[in-house]
């Protein structure tokens, strides 16, 4: 562009402008527009074509360049606002000839850098141009963009919408205080908290206030009130009757903004919070007295093992003094060297298979005394890459309660062995008595012939007493090692001792054995469970009645592993329901002082260790009545005997 000295347009610019604004020369004019902090534009001629945009005008419509413009219409130029009703607004002040103006007016233009419609918001004057004579020259279009300006007070709206919502749902009222003329200005929230009304006068409402907070209270609100137009600073808890909500707990802070009279603070209702925090702390000291009157001690690990974290209980229960450093290699080194190998496992297994470790352990002091110790814990994992992180858990000395345990164990043997000289006895006279008759005849006879007849009799009754004994010492015997066992030897033997006694009862025992299968095991306490299941039956059957003791081969049905099955069942009494839910409490029985009640119980910790299966059926009806138990033992497993 050419400017003349006099500052005017030349002919060319001027004519491209095709504008002429009076008092004012052109060029001045144009860089006026041109920086002006608007968009501008003009349409001109009959058509009403854009002769000028400004460099504003061209962003503000998402334009790249002022070509995209010039030259067309408004309607070929800016497509996108068809059906917005801006070419309706031109229209209307071309027709008219009066000036339009918007305020905040939405219009979305195509961003052609990016393709995309953008919502953006003008204040605009949309200004016809006339003539002297009164003939329409053109339109003048000059608009401020507000989109910024829009877009941050609706994103303030939000987030003072947003922090509304936040202080209802904290219930978090705000106030401020003007400590000079004495007005304070609530939040709405802070009026539902106080359940004041907001179109009271101040006066009432600091009055209703005042009458609600906890009159043991309200001297302590006040004087905190009064000191904080000092301290520029207050915090205060106090208990206030809400009318509706009754007794809440009100948490209260507040701070003097600089350099004036004013505080600003906020009020929360802290009463589930407190209560909740009240609730943890009485669960704490609960379960804190829990723990101490029963002797738990709690440890935490972090993996991979290194340096433990025990708390006084658990060093006691390994002998350790409340100041002992603790490691992985220690807690091995002061458990019992039987024990070591099962532990180790057990924590492997536990961490591996994000299951449970509860195990037994002895642990064994510098002078060789031994505690029994049950450790349970858990392994704790990163949520993300699910690698352990932590073994956490706790130990109970259970010394004494094994102690008793194991006195119980003792005690049912005991019954047992009682009943075991009861069948002695019975199995034994007999045949003794013959070999004293046959002695007796021999004395006093002297043919050799019927001598050797009475003596080899004698010897036959001799070899069932031998027998009887033999079978009676296995029984007796008590071995603390596993061997490998034929179940059904061992069912013979637990059966020899009541075989006579149930014959002369008239109860028909009926034996089944087919196993090959040998069976890691503690063959004498299988005894103790065999015996006492098949003496159960003998109490149960009457004359007539039946019991089978059966034994197999069978893969376990979940796991294929290789096993043996021993059922005892017998067609006896049967139970009924509450006999059956109580069957394995240590003391429950129902033959008055004859039977222990332990038998079922010992049983069942003895199979526990074997890793055994165990299954009751038994029913009382008209068709017939009876029992069945039957146990399925893994051929190999991992025993450890304890105690
Ligand atoms: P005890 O034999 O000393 O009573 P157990 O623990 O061996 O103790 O058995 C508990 C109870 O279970 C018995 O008193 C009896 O009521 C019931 N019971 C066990 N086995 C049988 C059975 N085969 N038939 C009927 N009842 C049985
Ligand atoms: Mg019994």
């Amino acid at each position: 562009m050419e400017i003349t000295p006099d500052g005017s347009l030349d002919q060319q610019t001027s004519s491209r402008l095709g504008i002429q604004i009076p008092h004012l020369k052109q060029p001045r004019l144009e860089e006026l527009l041109a920086n002006a902090p608007a968009a501008i534009a003009f349409l001109s001629g009959p058509e009403l074509r854009c002769s000028y945009v400004n460099d504003l005008a061209v962003r503000a419509t998402g334009r790249i360049s002022a070509d995209q413009l010039l030259g067309s219409t408004f309607r070929e130029g800016l497509p996108e606002l068809e059906g917005t009703g801006i070419f309706e607004i031109l229209d209307e002040a071309v027709r008219t000839r009066e000036p339009f103006r918007g305020r905040e007016v939405k219009i979305p233009f195509i961003q052609f850098e990016t393709g995309e419609t953008q919502d953006r918001y003008f204040d605009f004057v949309c200004q016809p141009m006339v003539d002297a004579a009164g003939i329409l020259d053109g339109v003048f279009i000059h608009a401020v963009d507000l989109t910024d300006r829009v877009e941050s007070r609706r994103a303030l709206e939000v987030s003072q919408d947003r922090l509304r919502v936040a202080h209802e749902a904290a219930q978090m009222g705000t106030w401020e205080w003007d400590a000079v003329s004495n007005t304070p200005v609530l939040s709405s929230e802070l009026h539902r908290l106080f359940g004041t009304d907001p179109n009271d006068d101040a006066k009432t409402i600091t009055e209703t206030w005042a009458a609600r907070v906890h009159p043991a209270d309200l001297p302590r609100v006040r004087g905190a009130i009064a000191e904080s137009v000092e301290s520029g600073a207050m915090e205060i808890e106090y208990r206030y009757l809400h009318p509706e909500r009754g007794q809440r707990i009100l948490h209260s802070k507040g701070r003097r903004v600089a350099g004036s009279a004013h505080l600003v603070g906020v009020v929360l209702d802290v009463t589930e919070a407190k209560t909740a925090v009240n609730q943890v702390k009485e669960q704490r000291e609960r379960f804190a007295f829990a723990a101490e009157a029963a002797g738990i001690g709690y440890w935490f690990c972090d993996l991979p093992f290194d340096k433990l974290s025990w708390d006084d209980r658990v060093k006691e229960h390994f002998w350790l003094p409340a100041d002992a450093d603790v490691d992985i290699k220690l807690f091995y080194e002061i458990i019992h060297p039987d024990d070591r190998e099962n532990t180790r496992r057990a924590i492997e297994e536990s961490i591996r298979s994000h299951g449970r470790y509860d195990l037994e352990y002895r642990t064994v002091s510098a002078e060789g005394k031994q505690k029994w110790i049950r450790a349970t814990g858990r392994t704790a994992y990163d949520a993300v890459t699910d690698v352990p992180i932590r073994f956490d858990g706790v130990t109970q000395d259970v010394t004494a309660l094994k102690q008793t345990r194991e006195a119980l164990i003792r005690s049912e043997k005991l019954a047992l062995v009682g009943r075991l000289a009861a069948s002695i006895s019975h199995e034994i006279n007999n045949p003794l008595a013959s070999v004293l008759n046959l002695l007796y005849l021999i004395h006093q006879n002297s043919n050799e012939e019927t001598i050797r007849e009475f003596s080899a009799s004698a010897q036959q009754e001799l070899a069932r007493v031998s027998h009887i004994v033999t079978h009676t010492l296995r029984f007796n015997r008590q071995s603390n090692k596993s061997s490998r066992e034929k179940l059904s030897d061992l069912l013979e033997s637990s059966a020899a001792i009541y075989l006579a006694r149930m014959k002369d009862a008239g109860i028909e025992v009926r034996l089944d054995y087919r196993d090959e299968q040998l069976v890691h095991c503690f063959g004498s306490e299988l005894r103790q469970v065999f015996a006492n299941l098949i003496g159960n039956s003998f109490d149960a059957c009457k004359s007539g009645s039946k019991v089978l003791l059966r034994t197999r081969d069978q893969l376990h049905p979940k796991t294929g592993e290789r096993g043996v099955r021993v059922t005892i069942a017998d067609n006896g009494t049967g139970m009924d329901k509450r006999t059956l839910h109580r069957l394995f409490e240590p003391f429950f029985t129902t033959k008055g002082d004859k039977g222990t009640g332990l038998g079922l119980w010992v049983s069942r910790e003895i199979l526990r260790k074997h890793h055994a299966v165990l299954r009751v059926r038994s029913g009382r009806s008209a068709e017939g009545s009876g029992t069945t138990f039957s146990i399925w033992l893994p051929a190999e497993s991992n025993l450890v005997q304890e105690g």
